[in-house]
């Protein structure tokens, strides 16, 4: 491995087992270093500190381990592999025929930054973030291959979407091992949905809300609730089959659409009139849309993918959530969300004031959400505590 060397001073956030080392911490390195290649991190005074994949970029080099590799890097690849796959068992996955659909693999979380691995039954989508991630397919489908317990019929890289910009021209999404109809009917909480890796957005599914639709569950029965970005319908087929009086489903994306209504149909015995879906712009249908409702559900995309475009994300978070407030039965409840990542769940609650005070509602929280355990927090990254909710009753 070639090196890197941190500047004397530079090394807290290392010391603290922050995973991301930025260009300006580092004092010099090996010459010809390549763009996704394994790197050993040193101290001024050549001690070992970390070895991680080097990317040239703001974020330069993404730590995989702060101990020296021992063995072979097959080795190293298949004991994340199954410490990952520990976690989800622990948590009840791939044990629990109610649920086949988790996230094995979530990057920080599992101490592996720049991937995710989404299971679909027997399906994994591998979706790289990072050059050294997508050099690594090999490592990653080799020891996917051998955790004991864990059953692929096929392996799905779903990286062009994600991988940066000048790389990701040179890849295509495609099948890394065997190869399947891209699309599988899974189960989530007993509920069947239809997910399309291949055409679907991100990997397919967001498996993250599967907690938070369960919680709907709880409060829909006989109530009217609106799924705003409803994107496959995760929410309006929990509030169906919980029996809700009446489910209207929103999303700008016609293919998303068609998907929501595609799962709404696979629920049995439900009545199909209780179910309307739109394709439409959330907030021009909030604009002109007559019912008020008894729940409403907001999941929008992150409005912010970095600092610079925080300032305009919490205008949009406000302007959204004020104009979804006025549409809710005095006693009724918003599901609200945010997935940026840098906007923290404080900011995040502000901006609920914000929105309650112009809407002009009394508002209190009943629930603080955040995203499934199977998408877990590595305690020296909080970013990855992206996805924040409110559960509000509004008077
Ligand atoms: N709640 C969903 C996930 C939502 S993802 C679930 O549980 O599966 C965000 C969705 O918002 C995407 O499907 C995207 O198509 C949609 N979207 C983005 N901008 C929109 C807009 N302005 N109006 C309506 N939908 C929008």
């Amino acid at each position: 491995m070639k090196k890197v060397f941190i500047k004397s001073g530079k090394t807290d956030a290392l010391k603290r087992f922050h995973p991301w080392i930025f260009s300006g911490a580092l004092s010099k390195e090996d010459p010809g270093i390549t763009d996704g290649e394994l790197v050993e991190v040193c101290a001024a005074n050549g001690d070992f500190l970390a070895f991680g994949h080097y990317q040239d970029g703001s974020i330069k080099i993404r730590v995989l381990s702060f101990e020296p590799l021992t063995g072979d890097y097959g080795g190293f690849w298949l004991q994340r592999l199954q410490d990952a796959f520990q976690l989800r068992q622990t948590l009840g996955f791939g044990l629990d025929a109610a649920t086949n659909a988790y996230r094995l693999v979530h990057a920080e979380g599992d101490q592996l930054p720049g991937l995710i691995i989404d299971i679909y039954d027997r399906t994994a989508v591998v979706q790289c973030h990072s050059i050294g991630m997508h050099r690594d397919l090999p490592w990653i489908r080799e020891a996917l291959l051998q955790v004991p317990g864990l059953t692929l019929e096929a392996i799905y890289d779903k990286s062009r979407e994600t991988l940066p910009a000048g790389f990701a021209e040179t890849v295509e999404n495609r099948y890394i091992w065997q190869s399947s109809q891209g699309t599988s009917a899974i189960r989530e909480n007993g509920h069947t949905f239809v997910v399309d890796w291949e055409k679907g957005q991100k990997t397919g599914f967001f498996l993250d809300q599967r907690d938070n639709r369960q919680l709907l569950a709880r409060y829909a029965p006989g109530k009217t609730v609106l799924n705003a970005f409803s994107y496959s319908g995760g929410f309006s087929v929990y509030a169906l089959a919980a029996g809700a009086q009446q489910v209207h489903s929103v999303d700008v994306s016609k293919q998303a659409i068609e998907l929501t209504e595609q799962n709404v149909a696979l629920l049995k015995d439900t009545d199909p009139g209780r179910h309307q879906a739109f394709a439409q712009d959330v907030f021009a249908f909030l604009k002109q849309s007559e019912p008020v409702y008894d729940i409403m559900v907001v999941d929008p995309p992150a409005f912010a993918k970095n600092l610079k475009k925080r300032h305009n994300a919490v205008q949009g978070y406000k302007r959204l959530n004020a104009a979804a407030l006025e549409k809710i039965k005095p006693g009724g409840l918003l599901f609200t969300f945010s997935c940026s990542q840098v906007i923290d769940r404080q900011l995040f609650q502000d901006t609920l004031v914000a929105a309650a005070l112009e809407a002009g509602r009394p508002v209190r929280i009943l629930h603080q959400l955040n995203q499934g355990a199977d998408h877990p927090v590595n305690i020296f990254h909080p970013e990855g505590a992206y996805l924040k909710g409110l559960v509000l009753y509004v008077g």
